[in-house]
């Protein structure tokens, strides 16, 4: 039986609990055409208009989280516990654009005297209609760090969102529209991957936004620098977790455990590389493995679950594959370390430590619950390991010492730098990464920004 590509498909058991047509030719360019000429008379309303629609979108949101939780773990299988606490985070977030981005999309007064004018500004103003390729990790939470800033901007929202996922797409299409934006404000396309370059040809498309792999951005990031458009990167990461001798090591030990297995280990900035110094890995690395091995692995609907199954079968063979890799080349598996048998797409916390720079595992970023362990001689060689890989997403480290801070937050090559806590995402702080995890940020005023013409306005 061929599976179609567009469709929810229970990561728990393997079963295929609906599919989804994928939009042909004629219905892809109708619902562009209703974006782009929404986005004419859009772009005139109110900032308190769309602050309006959003909150009502956000009350909504609150008043339905039992059923948009099961959705999302239903599609994904993060635990329930996780989706309802994913569906608050997206109404805070809505909540935050409703309030702030009138003041940060405010004029920027320059001083007219200086350029010869009498009135000298930076405005923003929308761009139109932007395309946003979204993962299945957050479902929700990811396309509304796009939508609220975007709509808040005046701009119209499309969604390509990842082929796993349609309900959750199709839901947040429904909300928006519920809570009163109007017609093409907020338009949903059922569409693969192969379907995307089109729809950024497309010249009524003015920009795009990607969030990730790394293969998928540069193939959307090829066609939007070939077509001259503007594009938002958030890729993947390898984010590197310090732990250093003056560190709570109890303390980092318990929150490494989060931020390896969070979202079952799916999560771009959750830590992957366990940087640990000499003189406290023994310490961490009982304390981490011990904990790690007593988490529950099970139905993500239990309460009792603490890790549910990979998002898709795909997925889960890729992690097997680089565990292998590195196991073939010598590595050593503290714990788990092969997938579960049985029915869904299981594989249970697992850590791994010798590892070698000729290992897979070394460079590339591993999206399930497998920590790798690394032991540093000194804050040098930990700085360095930490920034030796392509990715440069988020860094956690661990230390009391106010040097040892200091240089961690200078050297790390990271789009952000958590000290002694794990790295996540806040609507009031910028989000995104350097080197191969991505260009631009989402989040703060430097997130809407990105979907505004920055418009330099000079009156004589
Ligand atoms: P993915 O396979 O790259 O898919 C992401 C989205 O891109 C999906 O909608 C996918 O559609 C689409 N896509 C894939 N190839 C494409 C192409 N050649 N042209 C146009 N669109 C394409 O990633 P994923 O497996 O869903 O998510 C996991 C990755 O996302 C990880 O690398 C993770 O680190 C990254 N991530 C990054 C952030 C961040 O903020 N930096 C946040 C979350 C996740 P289909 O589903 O139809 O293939």
């Amino acid at each position: 039986e061929v599976s179609p590509v567009i469709a929810t498909v229970d990561p728990a058991t393997g079963r295929t609990v609906k599919t989804f047509e994928e939009l042909g030719a004629a219905e892809i360019e109708d619902k562009i055409a209703r974006s782009y000429e929404r986005a004419k008379s859009y772009r005139h309303t109110t900032f308190a208009e769309r602050a309006r629609w959003l909150n009502a979108a956000a009350d909504l949101l609150d008043a339905e989280v039992d059923e948009v939780a099961a959705m999302m773990t239903t599609e994904m299988g993060k635990t329930l516990a996780s989706a309802r606490a994913e569906v608050a985070k997206s109404a805070n977030g809505i909540r935050f654009y409703a309030e702030h981005a009138e003041s940060f999309l405010a004029d920027e007064p320059a001083d007219a005297a200086k350029v010869g004018a009498e009135l000298a500004y930076a405005a923003y103003q929308p761009l139109g209609v932007v395309l946003a390729v979204m993962p299945w990790n957050y479902p929700l939470w990811q396309a509304v760090r796009f939508a609220a800033p975007a709509l808040m901007a005046g701009n119209t929202g499309l969604l390509k969102h990842a082929s796993n996922v349609p309900q959750s797409a199709l839901y947040l299409e429904d909300v928006l529209r519920r809570a009163g934006f109007p017609d093409g404000c907020f338009t949903t396309l059922l569409i693969s991957s192969k379907q995307v370059e089109p729809v950024l040809r497309d010249p009524r498309v003015a920009a795009a936004t990607l969030t990730g792999s790394e293969p998928a951005g540069r193939a959307v990031a090829a066609v939007c620098g070939d077509e001259v458009k503007h594009t938002v990167l958030e890729l993947g990461g390898s984010d590197p977790f310090l732990v250093l001798p003056s560190a709570d090591i109890g303390r980092a030990a318990e929150v490494a455990v989060t931020a390896r297995v969070q979202n079952n280990g799916q999560s771009c900035i959750a830590a992957k590389r366990f940087i640990v110094h000499t003189d406290v890995y023994d310490a961490f690395a009982e304390r981490f493995v011990a904990r790690m091995r007593e988490l529950t692995v099970g139905d993500p609907f239990d309460a009792g679950t603490q890790v549910g199954p990979l998002a898709t079968e795909q997925g889960r063979a890729e992690v097997e594959e680089l565990v292998a890799d590195a196991v073939a080349a010598g590595a050593t598996v503290l714990c788990g370390g092969k997938p579960l048998s049985g029915p869904g797409w299981f594989y249970p916390p697992t850590v791994i430590t010798d590892i070698t720079p000729a290992m897979r595992i070394h460079q590339e970023e591993l999206f399930g619950p497998v920590a790798s362990l690394y032991r540093a001689g000194s804050l040098d060689e930990a700085i360095e390991l930490a920034n030796a890989t392509a990715f440069g997403l988020g860094a956690s480290a661990w230390t009391s010492d106010a040097g040892e801070r200091a240089r961690l937050i200078a050297e790390l090559e990271a789009g952000q730098v958590f000290i002694n806590g794990m790295t996540a995402s806040y609507p009031e702080l910028p989000f995104g990464g350097v080197k191969r995890s991505g260009t631009g940020r989402e989040l703060a005023a430097h997130g809407i920004r990105e979907f505004c013409n920055v418009k330099t306005v000079w009156v004589g």
